[in-house]
């Protein structure tokens, strides 16, 4: 028993590793690695030294940490096989090859800047490339020795790697259609370009707890509700449009549905909000476990009104203007298909299967655009692509050389909901196959359901992850689909997933239920596909869109 005069014993809080409240002491391996050199200063390294020396040459803490900061990323070894992920080292599934991410803001592109990522890839990247579903062109098979070359070529056309990975501000997402959509709110492209110039590349920005997804839209086509920070297009009754922000959304472990902070945002001062948020997030957030230094965990335990209040006082220096709630849009879109813009062309909107294209690819449709009287493109975060400018007179040629190239303008709804993340051919952390698994099932449920198509005026969103991340964002689909390796009837370890079912974005956001024992083989999936298909068909009430 305590004595009634001993001191009272306070239990200790264990610091979260914020800098803003004094814990500086870096608390776990990354933390030490951006510690003890600015992520940043790798890439003289890599032009000075790696590129000239070769693989073996690279310092294991660049390769596996600071590369990520310029969008390189090792690709997995070939041949080994999904079980065997998570038992092996590191150094056993590098490959000396590396994946390259470019960044492309908006996924907004002029036709030669297209020609150019087609031209790289057949140059350095064995024709390879992939629209991720973050804007993003993706590399494959690029050799440490061709990076001076391939950055000095990309930034002398305005593109580059700045941060497409790593722990720091990554690519903004922002509607295909911004500027030229007749229905959207306001156009953020000046407040992306102003952050852009400001703001990327800047080193006191670029060491932040973990990774930061942005998304500035003035239409509600770019999940804006699982990012880090996000500005929705909205109208102020008195003020006009401008944004409402929003902070704290995320997938992967404990997903998080984004928390309004009840703020109307005008356009030029987008790029001074951004940056406050991100500097509370530097100086605030969760340094000390990996798992728990997304803005989301600070956003939680605050809550909306603290994090506003501390945005005001210590980061602007004044209040944010109240703001209303955007109104949200019956049906997601994905701008496949032709459509008018407001100033009387058409932009077409075309899908190639999970985002799989090649340089090649990317190359013909450049020309096939500007055949058409194009000088722009667009990648859209459900990896399709978009011409725009298009005189309606060229909507049907440029309709007819995108089939050509493989990418359907007017594809199937399964073409069009199909998703699918880097997945076993490449990623290191992938149990499973993904690309091609998802060619498969577009052209299996083609044909299966064929019969059923013209009654699915939405398509229904599949969605395949390689693994538990959610780099294909399986929780927001109507089916999601989270590799893992599971039992068969026969009793063999194969690989398969774990189904996810009824998540969604905009009217009914929320995340799928993980279903208990709702698992399928790679091998089963078209089966199991066609039968949530029919059964939601068969049972739908008039009007109903997938079950939530
Ligand atoms: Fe790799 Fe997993 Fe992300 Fe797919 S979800 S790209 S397998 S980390």
């Amino acid at each position: 028993m305590t004595s009634p005069s001993a001191p009272k014993r306070t239990k200790q809080r264990r610091g979260e590793g914020q800098w803003a409240l004094g814990y500086r002491e870096p608390l776990n391996p990354n933390e030490r690695s951006k510690k003890d050199d600015h992520p940043l200063n790798v890439r003289a390294r890599i032009e000075n030294i790696y590129a000239h020396r070769g693989f073996e040459s690279i310092d294991p803490g660049d390769l596996r940490g600071r590369f990520r900061w310029y969008g390189l990323y090792t690709q997995r070894k070939p041949g080994i096989d999904g079980g065997r992920t998570a038992t092996l080292e590191p150094e056993e599934l590098d490959d000396s090859y590396f994946m390259l991410r470019v960044r492309i803001d908006g996924g907004a592109l002029t036709t030669s800047q297209l020609s150019l990522l087609g031209e790289l890839s057949q140059t350095y990247a064995r024709d390879s490339a992939d629209i991720t579903d973050r804007q993003n062109i993706q590399y494959h098979w690029i050799r440490i020795e061709d990076m001076p070359t391939i950055w000095a070529r990309l930034e002398e056309a305005g593109l580059s790697t700045m941060t497409a990975c790593g722990d720091a501000p990554r690519v903004i997402l922002s509607s295909p259609v911004g500027g030229i959509a007749s229905d959207e709110v306001i156009d953020p492209t000046p407040a992306i370009e102003e952050i852009q110039n400001r703001y990327l590349g800047d080193p006191s920005l670029a060491n932040l707890p973990r990774k930061y997804k942005t998304a500035i839209s003035g239409l509600q086509d770019v999940a804006h509700e699982v990012h880090d920070i996000a500005f929705v297009g909205v109208e102020h009754p008195e003020h006009g449009p401008g944004f409402d922000l929003w902070v704290g959304g995320g997938l992967s472990t404990n997903p998080m549905i984004g928390q309004r902070l009840g703020t109307w945002v005008p356009r030029d001062e987008v790029p001074e909000v951004w940056a406050g948020v991100t500097k509370l997030f530097r100086d605030y957030g969760y340094r000390r476990l990996r798992h728990r230094a997304r803005i989301k965990f600070l956003v939680k335990d605050w809550g909306a009104e603290k994090f506003r209040e501390v945005l005001e006082s210590e980061y602007l220096g004044r209040q944010l203007v109240d703001g209303p709630a955007p109104e949200v849009p019956e049906q997601p879109r994905d701008h496949v298909g032709a459509h008018r813009q407001k100033d009387g062309n058409y932009y077409v909107g075309a899908a190639p299967v999970a985002g799989r294209v090649s340089g090649s690819t990317l190359l013909g449709v450049a020309k096939a655009a500007e055949r058409a009287g194009s000088g722009r493109v667009r990648l859209t975060p459900q990896q399709k692509l978009v011409v725009l400018d298009v005189p309606e007179s060229e909507v049907e040629g440029l309709q007819s050389e995108l089939s050509t190239l493989g990418l359907d303008a007017t594809a199937s709804p399964w073409r069009r909901g199909v998703m699918a993340c880097t997945g076993i051919e490449f990623c290191k952390l992938a149990i499973v196959e993904t690309k091609d698994r998802a060619k498969q099932l577009v052209a299996d449920l083609e044909q299966r359901l064929a019969d059923i198509t013209d009654g699915i005026t939405t398509p229904i969103s599949v969605h395949l992850n390689g693994c538990p991340n959610s780099c294909a964002r399986i929780q927001t689909a109507d089916i999601g689909l989270k590799g893992q390796i599971v039992t068969d009837d026969d009793g063999n370890q194969v690989e398969g997933f774990q189904v996810h079912l009824g998540g969604g974005l905009g009217l009914d956001a929320g995340f799928g239920r993980k279903l208990r024992g709702h698992k399928v083989t790679s091998a089963e999936l078209g089966d199991y596909v066609e039968r949530v298909v029919r059964t939601f068909v068969e049972q739908r009430e008039e009007g109903e869109r997938f079950p939530q």
